[in-house]
């Protein structure tokens, strides 16, 4: 008996679900912007599997066109400082100037709860409807560990698919601000206006690696205090060291709700690049983002593979219990591990 087949399912062209794509039909498909391929690419590196982990390289290195010239920017403040709100705001500003987005978070909650609280699209309604914008929702956990992981690869990821603005956001908590230091051109700390005493709340180490910093909410009865924290966030700035990049650091008010300060902002980013780029530095500093890259996984690989050492884990049980009861001291007690496993 003949079947009848319906014309549209005649018509439809077959499609191959993604992850049966070849490493070289995904590194095609980024090349040509493809979304669903940067986002499989993306799974695969994050994945706990080793053969998932090599297929991605494989795709990255089959990639013939270079990547386009990028700036990578970190964004941290804590929790309700508004980062997803100035991050919409910013991220639009950045496409109506005709770059293509890609917003990356970092979430270390997420490694702990399982969850994530970040990278959520309802976030950024606008950003993530925009064609030229890719919205990445953090990882939870990942096969290389660390609140970092795998976010180097994905900013490469995005590189090949002609993403050229990449904003890493990252709450402030936890040591992740660090890493997303260590992997981005410009840092951007995102600070609220409060009683006076913000600068007390903030953490030093963080002041000094950023590049601006945004007071953000500067609107309605807000104004006063945001242009107070500003002042005294900019003496602050005053008295650190010069940085090596030659940038003179500065806080500026902002208001996602109002627009402003926001494309001053992307400005001062600009300058930033064009003066770095001339002294040389940005190309030094994407030098070193890839050496903290290469000594993370070289980190990492050496635990793995000590782990994986026939008896190691009652090995590590015994000497362990022995440190803990002061017969061992913690050196003594890593090198008996390392020289037994
Ligand atoms: P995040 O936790 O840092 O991502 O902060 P959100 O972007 O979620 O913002 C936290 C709260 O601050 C929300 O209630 C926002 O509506 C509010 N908010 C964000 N940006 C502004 C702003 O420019 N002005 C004012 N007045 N409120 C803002």
């Amino acid at each position: 008996m003949k079947i009848k087949q319906s014309k549209k399912s005649l018509v439809r062209p077959v499609r191959k679900p993604k992850h049966t794509l070849s490493a070289k039909q995904l590194a095609i498909g980024l090349q040509n912007n493809d979304r669903h391929s940067l986002a499989r690419l993306i799974t695969l590196v994050e994945s706990t599997r080793s053969t998932d982990q090599q297929k991605a390289w494989s795709a990255i290195q089959s990639c013939t066109k270079r990547a386009s010239k990028s700036i990578r920017i970190g964004i941290t403040g804590p929790p309700g400082v508004g980062k997803s709100t100035f991050i919409e705001s910013f991220g639009l500003h950045i496409l109506n100037q005709g770059h293509k987005v890609a917003v990356l978070a970092i979430d270390p909650s997420s490694t702990l709860s399982g969850g994530s609280i970040l990278g959520d699209k309802t976030r950024m309604p606008n950003l993530s409807a925009h064609s030229s914008a890719f919205i990445r929702p953090s990882p939870s956990g990942g096969s290389l560990g660390g609140v970092a992981g795998q976010t180097p690869q994905v900013i490469q990821l995005c590189e090949l698919a002609g993403y050229d603005v990449i904003l890493v956001e990252t709450v402030g908590v936890g040591q992740s601000e660090t890493a997303v230091h260590a992997m981005t051109d410009f840092f951007l700390l995102l600070a609220l206006a409060g009683s006076g005493d913000e600068l007390q709340g903030m953490k030093r180490g963080i002041m000094e690696m950023a590049d601006a910093v945004l007071v953000t909410k500067a609107d309605g009865d807000n104004i006063k205090r945001a242009n107070l924290a500003k002042a005294q966030i900019n003496s602050a700035l005053h008295l650190f060291p010069v940085s090596k990049s030659g940038w003179i650091p500065k806080a500026e008010c902002v208001s996602a709700y109002e627009s402003k300060g926001i494309s001053q902002a992307w400005q001062m980013i600009e300058a930033y690049r064009a003066q770095t780029s001339k002294s040389g530095f940005f190309s030094q500093k994407r030098e070193r983002q890839v050496q903290w890259f290469f000594d993370q996984v070289l980190h990492f690989e050496i635990v793995r593979n000590t782990e994986k050492k026939r008896g190691f884990q009652s090995a590590y049980d015994k000497i362990l219990r022995r440190v803990q009861s002061g017969k061992l001291s913690v050196k003594a007690g890593v090198s008996k591990l390392l020289h037994k496993g």
